[in-house]
């Protein structure tokens, strides 16, 4: 599932496009609008001001009060095309046709991505947590939203009302970069585990986003590339191979529904 570095890096390369204006949009599957609070036809002949991340999120910022809004869901992709070009894909839901010779191309097989049309940015994320690579992401804020939870630490790295943009792959690196068992309860962390915890969570993203994202199934970039990330995981999709720090076999167990790898050696 594309995550912070992997919608960051799609993000970045899309940075060329701010400036373009829209000729037209073409939905070709009405069901992936998740919510419309104006007509799609009201972004025609916009320009596009800002594009930008918030958590998982990809945001166009149009006119006043005009974003489109794209999540990429568990499959989906979001890249650039020369506008002669035709998406060789199937399962593409959205083609925004820009006047600078470039479309871009949304697609997504499984669907639990979507589309938003969306009014007031704020009003929208007001329940999403802290960006983790920004200043208000803190040790401190780290320790107030673990402290005396019972829950697996895991499951709250995961929560995007807490913590947005972190999903399985970068919570596992990151619990694996701490040396901290990712079924712990959350209370249970010292001061120290947290530092380091903050710590490492911050350094895995930096990476991802520097090897610009993880291909570990479905993601590609805004040029519908592979990412690197993906050579350098330390547990994450490496079941039964042998932890890259002390050989004994990656362990693979389920939390809160998600598969979770760790080494039971040197994750305590
Ligand atoms: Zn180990």
């Amino acid at each position: 599932m594309p995550e912070l570095p992997e919608v960051e890096t799609i993000v970045r390369a899309l940075q060329s496009n701010v400036g373009a204006g829209i000729k037209h949009i073409e939905i070709k599957r009405e069901d992936i609008l998740r919510l419309q609070e104006f007509s799609v036809l009201e972004l025609q002949g916009q320009n596009i001001k800002n594009i930008r991340r918030r958590g998982k999120f990809l945001i166009f910022e149009l006119g006043r009060d005009l974003n489109l809004i794209f999540h990429l869901g568990m499959s989906g992709r979001f890249y650039m095309l020369a506008s002669a070009e035709e998406p060789a894909e199937k399962h593409v839901h959205v083609i925004v046709h820009l006047n600078n010779g470039i479309n871009l191309v949304y697609q997504d097989p499984r669907r639990f991505g979507g589309v938003w049309l969306v009014k007031e940015r704020e009003r929208f994320f007001r329940n999403m947590g802290r960006e983790p690579l920004s200043p208000d992401f803190s040790a401190t804020y780290l320790e107030d939203i673990l402290k005396y939870r019972k829950a697996p630490v895991k499951n709250l790295l995961l929560n995007q009302n807490l913590i947005s943009g972190i999903g399985n792959i970068y919570a596992d690196e990151s619990l694996f970069a701490a040396g901290i068992r990712p079924d712990r309860p959350a209370g249970s962390l010292s001061r120290q585990d947290i530092k380091k915890l903050h710590r490492s969570i911050r350094k895995v993203l930096r990476q991802g986003i520097e090897l610009r994202g993880t291909t570990f199934r479905d993601y590609r970039d805004a040029f519908n590339e592979s990412g690197g990330f993906q050579d350098y995981l330390k547990v994450y999709g490496r079941h039964n191979q042998p932890c890259p720090q002390c050989g004994q076999p990656i362990e693979r167990i389920r939390i809160g529904g998600r598969s979770t790898h760790f080494c039971t050696n040197c994750q305590r």
